[in-house]
């Protein structure tokens, strides 16, 4: 079990609060979403909860343990993992490399001098077989499309066996083919591994198929939280979408 809350969580940028006092529980074996519109503070809760950035003040727990000042390598060896909004891989490194490069950093192989092992180039090729891009693991991370290297810097952050996966708009800039291959693998990882994920997207129609819980932020602050089509119907959600 892999529980991510928060408690009053907070963080300024000079005078703008982008997160303000925020206490939220996301739901353990489900899919997340965290939706708001743009400059509610969602970006800056996820590099707070990942630990990119710290708080002003509050808390980030992970099941009952305070992981607050944690380092973001700390936070993900406890099971925590995450993908970027624009997508970070090894541009000049192949596919299976950068797979193997995710394991060496989850294990600080790189200190002990070692290389990736046999069963970790096994489990990587399962990784990529699951995603589709087994066939192109001797290309270059620059040369695959934009949706198939994030669908390779999901199978990377997979690589560490993360509990609870975030995704930073896993189908922003993607086409509509392999987002739903992205949201297929987040139902397939959801449903028959257990694993948890939190998901910031702007692709309404995928929330909200996709989600079980989804949490909508304003201003620096939850409005409301439920299922779709609680959400979808709820007042204050829309106004703060469309001002009504
Ligand atoms: P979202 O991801 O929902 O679009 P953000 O977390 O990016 O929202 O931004 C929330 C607010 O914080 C915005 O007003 C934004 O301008 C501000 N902000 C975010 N990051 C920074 C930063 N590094 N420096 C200054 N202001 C920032």
């Amino acid at each position: 079990m892999t529980t991510l809350s928060t408690r009053g969580l907070t963080r300024s940028f000079g005078g703008v609060v982008a997160v303000s006092d925020v206490s939220v529980a996301f739901l353990d074996g489900k899919v997340n979403g965290l939706i708001g519109p743009n400059g509610s503070g969602k970006t800056t809760f996820f590099n707070l909860v990942t630990g990119m950035i710290r708080p002003d003040s509050g808390r980030v727990l992970i099941d009952s343990t305070d992981v607050t000042r944690w380092s973001p390598h700390r936070i993900a060896h406890a099971g925590l993992g995450r993908t970027f909004q624009l997508c970070r891989v090894f541009p000049r490194m192949s596919v299976l490399e950068n797979m193997l490069v995710a394991v060496r950093r989850t294990r600080l192989r790189e200190l002990l001098g070692g290389v990736a092992g046999r069963a970790d180039v096994l489990r990587a090729r399962e990784w990529l077989a699951r995603v589709g891009l087994d066939h192109l693991e001797r290309a270059e991370a620059r040369d695959l499309s934009f949706g198939q290297q994030k669908l390779l810097e999901l199978a990377a952050a997979l690589m560490a066996e993360p509990a609870l996966v975030l995704l930073d708009e896993p189908a922003g800039g993607v086409n509509p083919a392999l987002t739903e291959r992205i949201a297929d693998l987040v139902r397939e990882l959801n449903v028959r591994e257990g694993r948890t994920f939190l998901v910031v997207e702007h692709n309404m129609e995928l929330v909200m198929s996709l989600c079980d819980h989804i949490v909508v932020f304003d201003r620096g602050s939850p409005i409301a939280a439920g299922t779709p089509s609680e959400v979808r119907s709820d007042q204050r959600v829309l106004e703060a979408y469309l001002g009504v």
